[in-house]
């Protein structure tokens, strides 16, 4: 799944290889997928979409988010985006298959669920998640400060809450899922499973630090490596902790990764390195 590295860096590209091209010709909807949702029906997309320009593309927490002369694009974390220069190949299954003037194409995929969301200009699209991540300051701005990280984690309603539900749920963070949030807690030594309250100063700080430090290192090594970025590479950053590095020794101590479900997804953690407290 995407999240902020990701959507950054995937932004990045298609602002370097789809600006200013013009839409041929486009399909959407033509492999069916149960939990890909669209706006309204997705075959007027290639009407909203014929002969736009592509302008800019950004990140923003969870979405990637292309503007074009007439219209916005706007996929979320689920969705896989690949670009495919001349006669390349193309995916035989997709849920948006855009076509441009020079023959290149960019596709649009999703594997469990994604968004595939175009509108025109003159019309918006409602979406809490998009919403709240366009407000918030991105975590990798200067803006997200430790003042603004104090506040965000003040409330008592936060600080009953588990470490993982802190950062990773109701886009607090935008852009920061349960992905990205395991080695977060690693590099900071704190479990997932500590409640936010019993965190001490030092801690507090050290979490933040973290945050910014861990999150712009994926950036920087353009995105994590269980992700791949609009060229179908991998991004350059080694995920410590994941699905591959499971049952591996911990870069820092040598214990074996651990993984375990809590909250509805998977968390992997160094025992010896983030005691549950
Ligand atoms: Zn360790």
């Amino acid at each position: 799944m995407l999240e902020l590295p990701e959507t950054l860096i995937l932004s990045q590209q298609i602002n370097y290889f789809l600006s200013g091209k013009i839409v041929s010709n486009s399909i959407a909807a033509q492999s069916p997928h149960k939990f890909t949702w669209y706006n309204g029906d997705p075959s007027r997309y290639s009407t909203i979409l014929q002969g736009n320009k592509v302008l800019s593309a950004r990140g923003v927490g969870m979405f990637v988010e292309i503007t074009l002369s007439d219209s916005m694009l706007l996929f979320d974390d689920g969705v896989n985006l690949r670009f495919h220069p001349n006669a390349g190949p193309i995916p035989t299954k997709h849920q948006l298959l855009i076509t441009f003037e020079d023959d290149t194409s960019l596709s649009a995929s999703v594997v469990m669920y994604g968004g595939v969301v175009c509108w025109e200009n003159g019309n918006s699209y409602d979406n809490t998640y998009y919403e709240i991540s366009q407000e918030k300051p991105s975590p990798l701005s200067a803006e997200f400060d430790e003042a603004y990280f104090y506040a965000l984690i003040a409330p008592e309603s936060v600080r009953k809450l588990p470490l993982k539900a802190v950062l990773a749920t109701e886009q607090r963070i935008p852009g920061l899922g349960n992905g990205c949030l395991q080695d977060i807690l690693w590099n900071a030594g704190l479990h997932p499973r500590r409640k936010l309250s019993t965190l001490s100063d030092t801690e507090v700080g050290n979490l933040f630090v973290s945050i910014k430090d861990t999150l712009k290192a994926m950036t920087d090594g353009g995105g994590r490596n269980t992700e791949k970025d609009l060229l179908g590479q991998p991004g350059g950053y080694q995920v410590r902790l994941c699905a591959a590095t499971c049952g591996m020794p911990c870069a820092k101590c040598g214990t074996a990764i651990l993984k375990e479900t809590f909250l509805g997804g998977s968390i992997y953690t160094c025992p010896v390195c983030q005691p549950q407290g």
